[in-house]
């Protein structure tokens, strides 16, 4: 015990990029951990713990790690205690039913009485339930996407991004079961000693995430624009206005969320808003 706080991420798969990217944008300072088992900071009392994705909610659970990075959809699939402290958005993906393509449904009534194969029974049997619907869910560990074809299931439950998957067993997205996405995980017993240190892991982690959607917006306007410019813009805070050697120009500043600058930047022009540029934002503490 060397009271560090020990943070479980997933070791190889879709989630370990983005959680150990998370944690260097964090100002973490790990090496690359090629196959080690674990990994301690050098620069904070942080051990990083490498695991399968499905033995993390159990580990937090249970307390042999402190916290964890998960997907959403494992955490609950693997009926954890574990208490979710923040989503990350990353590792966004979607839990759909699959149906053959020739077959169209649009009453979620027509599930009723039908087999549908997932590896994921816990979650679409919450679905059934919530929508009072009978099915036989049939339980299978991988390649869910050929049940169809070999007679097993009518219809299919799996984790679903572009659908090529889908078209290439013939089959097409119908309802969404789950949505789900990284989320930071704590475990119920945890070590009260180390509040202190989620605090600032939670801390950095907030100010990161905050960064990361917002964007820095400048440009300059005619002074007498400002008042229009202060109506179009959805900044934080009020913007910064710089006097420029030219008198009657101002340059503006702002932080904006990222995905509203294609939504601004024509209005922006059409009032004669010139030298746009938009600059990403490392960190942000409000
Ligand atoms: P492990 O070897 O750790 O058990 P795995 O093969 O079970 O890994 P991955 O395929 O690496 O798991 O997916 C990890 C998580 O990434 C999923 O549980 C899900 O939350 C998320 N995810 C994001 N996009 C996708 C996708 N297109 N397909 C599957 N999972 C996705
Ligand atoms: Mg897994």
């Amino acid at each position: 015990m060397n009271g560090n706080l020990k943070l479980a991420i997933q070791k190889k798969g879709r989630l370990s990029d983005k959680s150990l990217e998370l944690l260097k944008s964090c100002g973490f300072d790990i090496e690359n951990y090629s196959e080690r088992l674990f990994i301690s900071a050098n620069n904070f009392k942080l051990d990083v713990l490498f695991l399968r994705d499905d033995d993390i909610p159990e580990y937090v659970q249970d307390g042999v790690a402190d916290i964890g990075i998960v997907g959403e959809n494992v955490l609950i699939e693997r009926g954890s205690k574990a208490e979710i402290i923040k989503k990350l958005s990353f590792g966004k993906c979607k839990l759909m039913i699959g149906v053959p393509e020739e077959e169209d449904i649009s009453d979620i009534k027509a599930l009723n009485n039908k087999k549908i194969a997932t590896s994921h029974p816990r979650l679409l049997n919450n679905y059934l339930k919530n929508n009072s619907i009978n099915s036989k869910v049939i339980e299978i560990s991988g390649s869910v996407e050929i049940a169809p074809s070999l007679g097993v299931a009518d219809y299919i439950c799996d984790i679903v991004s572009t659908g090529n998957t889908l078209k290439f067993n013939k089959l097409k997205k119908s309802f969404t079961v789950f949505e789900s996405e990284a989320v930071l995980i704590k475990s119920r017993t945890f070590n009260p000693a180390k509040q202190d240190l989620l605090d600032q892991f939670k801390a950095r982690i907030d100010s990161v995430l905050l960064a990361k959607n917002s964007k820095y917006l400048m440009m300059n306007v005619e002074r007498k624009a400002l008042e229009e410019i202060q109506r179009i813009i959805p900044s934080l805070k009020s913007p910064t206005v710089v006097p420029l050697a030219e008198e009657n120009l101002v340059a503006v500043h702002a932080v904006i969320p990222k995905e509203k600058f294609w939504l601004i930047v024509g209005e922006l022009k059409s009032i004669g808003a010139t030298g746009i540029i938009l600059l990403p934002i490392e960190n942000m503490i409000l």
